[in-house]
């Protein structure tokens, strides 16, 4: 069978799945969306998935016509049809149809897509060798401008540091604040340890707020680290214990290496090791059934 998505009410073929050429998503990245991970039929930290989508479209005045409890059932319904178990959904809302104009005005109705897909894993290597990151030149976009907590689908910010990273050989990219200072990276958060601290990036320097990021610093709590948000510099990661990425696709990555400076031993640290193993059970029993 192939795979079903739902746009607007209807089910479609993956091959049909297709929206107008006139809809603002496609003309300038005017929406928002979600990426969120379902583990044996459990739909992992939904809730929090569903309020920031709901609090990404309020910060750009995108009318979502549905309720929260009619997104989470259509969500439910998609990965029920195309009977999967473990998947990546991306829920998506779009300002809809409008004319070659800016004016959201024109745009009537927003659109909303649900695909849901089998997760494409990472492989097996990265997490037991670890990342080795760049910090690129594209600074993080500035607060003040195109808040990134908003997640917009305008990721071309994003998109040139992943660029900056492949061009030099590398992966990932570390991302700065235009201040310099430590922000995050194309699509995950980062965390450093040192001593018994987890420590990561504070959400106003400007940073996307990760439901793993969260999670993960819920997790800190339990096994007994001190968890602070704060300011970090590059030499603050250099010479970290150390230090790892979080995001719903990747999960827990450690990092090994920024800009050739090893971190701690070059291999993925024990409490980062700790952490995975820890975050593995949550994904088992955190989350909506279907
Ligand atoms: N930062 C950015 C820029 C992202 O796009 C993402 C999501 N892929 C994250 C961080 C991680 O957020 P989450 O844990 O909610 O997936």
């Amino acid at each position: 069978m192939s795979l079903k998505v739902y746009i607007d009410g209807k089910f479609y073929d993956k091959k049909d799945a297709k929206v107008s050429v006139f809809d603002h998503g496609f003309l300038y990245g005017d929406g928002v969306f979600e990426g969120i991970r379902s583990y044996s039929r459990l739909v992992f930290k939904f809730k929090e998935h569903i309020d920031r989508l709901y609090e990404s479209s309020h910060g750009i005045m995108l009318k979502i016509n549905i309720s929260k409890k009619e997104m989470t059932k259509i969500v439910i319904d998609t990965l029920k049809l195309n009977e999967l178990q473990d998947a990546y959904i991306r829920l998506i809302v779009t300002r809809g149809v409008g004319d070659l104009g800016l004016d959201p005005r024109k745009c009537k109705d927003s659109s909303i897509i649900v695909i849901t897909d089998k997760i494409q894993l990472y492989p097996e290597k990265l997490y037991r060798d670890g990342l080795k990151l760049i910090t690129v030149p594209t600074p993080r976009n500035i607060t003040e401008a195109l808040n990134p907590q908003i997640k917009s689908l305008n990721y071309l910010n994003n998109i040139l540091a992943k660029i900056e990273a492949i061009n030099s050989g590398y992966e990932e990219a570390l991302m700065l604040t235009a201040s310099g200072y430590v922000a995050e990276c194309t699509g995950d958060n980062i965390f450093i340890i040192k001593g018994d601290s987890l420590i990561t990036p504070s959400v106003y320097l400007g940073i996307l707020k990760g439901i793993t990021r969260s999670a993960v610093m819920d997790i800190g709590k339990k096994i007994g680290l001190k968890v602070n948000e704060d300011v970090l510099t590059r030499q603050n990661l250099f010479t970290a214990d150390e230090c790892f990425l979080t995001g719903t696709a990747a999960e827990i990555v450690p990092v090994v290496s920024i800009e050739k400076r090893i971190i701690g031993t070059g291999k993925p640290g024990k409490i980062t090791s700790n952490l995975m193993k820890e975050f593995k059970k949550l994904t088992k029993v955190d989350g909506v059934r279907y």
